[in-house]
């Protein structure tokens, strides 16, 4: 007898499991499929292990989309503090590490099992190592053909992710199905990823490798982020350098600021004053890695000079460089250590309010397959908290 199902999941990630525990506590038989072994793969590599699960300052700009006010509905609807409320009736601890992102004290594992336990409220099955061989539509909705049976499904939610880290279970399913019913995809790239550097450059930085420090880094269009750089083996990472990567488009150059708090005019007269013999050298490791300041004489950013020896057109050329020293990145590490994928379903083919395909009836796509990329924090798992609770809320009026 052919397995009929009110809702078919496609993805047991952040979005699909949240969107199949709150439609099941709606009273909705749910099913939710996965390619993989265990469900919510990246959340328990998420944060270190420890899972930045939504960040306090949760705000439509910290998102990039073709448009970007598609977010806020779902966002103002399903809020950080709805998930945070959730998270302690779980007993589960967490503290704000920095900016506002918050993360479990104790493991990721936590966040899962908060999931899966919701899930089981909800009476949600869940089917792992299930691979969709095809999707058609039908009068009852759609018929999905798997090697074990087909299953018929009132209402489709897509919720299978992007291409980062292919190794945890990321396939273009998402795309393929949009693709088969009309619906737009729009140009997808590696966001919140490492930069490699053009060689030349990268053998200079090369020892360098495991340092950080901060920065303020600036992309052509002029978002800028200011956290901390770390320079390692194949190029530039750190925080600063993974938000900033969402904003760069190949062969364009990334200005970083050295020194993003300090008045180092300033500094440098009242050192001038004070030691007038001492190298410009030993001046500057006062503020940057010692290591750092070698590197960037070999670059011939910082000459050999001391202090009273350097001219005032000379501070300013090296203040003007130390302040926006320009990288051009040879290009980044990929989808293979991406932490998100930009691009995706295109948001005009969406209801805003319930992530429901304008033109298919019954399909919805939520999470990281949809067109809307967070900053670095916990951005990402609340759109797919907020996108999945919104299409839930859909589902149950169906
Ligand atoms: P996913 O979590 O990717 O889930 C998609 C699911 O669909 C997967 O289980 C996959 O196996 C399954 N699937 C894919 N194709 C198929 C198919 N053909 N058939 C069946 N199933 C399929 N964001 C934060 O906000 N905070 C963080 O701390 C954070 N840390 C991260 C660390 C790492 C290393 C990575 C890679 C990402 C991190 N992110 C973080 C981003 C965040 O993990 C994602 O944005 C989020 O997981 C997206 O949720 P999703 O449910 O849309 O997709």
């Amino acid at each position: 007898m052919l397995e009929q199902k009110d809702v078919v999941i496609i993805g047991a990630g952040a979005a699909g499991l949240f969107c199949a525990a709150q439609a099941g506590q709606l009273g909705l038989e749910v099913l939710v499929l996965d390619n993989g072994k265990k469900p919510g793969r990246k959340i328990l590599m998420s944060g270190g292990g420890r899972c930045n699960f939504t960040n306090m300052y949760t705000d439509h700009g910290a998102y990039l989309s073709d448009n970007p006010h598609f977010c806020k509905s779902a966002l103002a609807r399903y809020t950080q503090w709805d998930f945070i409320d959730l998270v302690s009736r779980h007993g589960i601890d967490y503290h704000e590490k920095t900016l506002g992102q918050l993360f479990c004290d104790n493991s990721a594992q936590d966040i899962i099992d908060l999931l899966l336990k919701e899930c089981e409220q909800g009476g949600v099955e869940l089917r792992m190592r299930s691979e969709v061989l095809s999707v058609e539509p039908n009068e009852r909705g759609f018929l999905l053909q798997l090697p074990a049976g087909d299953i018929q499904a009132k209402s489709l939610v897509i919720a299978s992710g992007g291409l980062s880290m292919p190794g945890l279970g990321a396939t273009p399913f998402g795309y393929k199905i949009a693709q088969q019913f009309g619906i737009k995809v729009l140009p997808t790239r590696a966001g919140l990823v490492p930069f490699t550097l053009h060689k030349p450059l990268l053998e200079m930085l090369n020892v360098l490798s495991g340092i950080a420090t901060p920065i303020t880094v600036t992309a052509n269009n002029g978002t800028s982020f200011k956290e901390s750089l770390l320079f390692t083996h194949r190029g530039l990472s750190g925080p600063a350098i993974l938000q900033i990567s969402s904003y760069w488009q190949a062969g364009e150059t990334i200005a970083i600021n050295l020194f993003p708090e300090l008045d180092i005019d300033g500094f440098l007269n009242s050192e001038r004053l004070e030691h007038p013999n001492q190298s410009l050298k030993n001046s500057l490791a006062r503020h940057l890695p010692k290591r750092l300041v070698e590197c960037l004489q070999t670059l011939n950013i910082v000459s050999d000079v001391t202090l009273k020896q350097l001219s005032i057109p000379q501070q300013q050329r090296l203040i003007e460089e130390l302040q926006n020293w320009q990288i051009q990145p040879n290009g980044t590490e990929g989808y293979r250590t991406a932490e998100v994928t930009l691009g995706g379903i295109d948001t005009k083919a969406l209801s805003s309010k319930t992530m429901e395909s304008n033109q298919v009836p019954g399909l919805y796509f939520i999470g990281e397959v949809v067109d809307v990329t967070g900053w670095l924090g916990g951005y990402n798992f609340q759109w797919a908290w907020s996108s999945a609770w919104a299409c839930a809320q859909a589902l149950a009026q169906r």
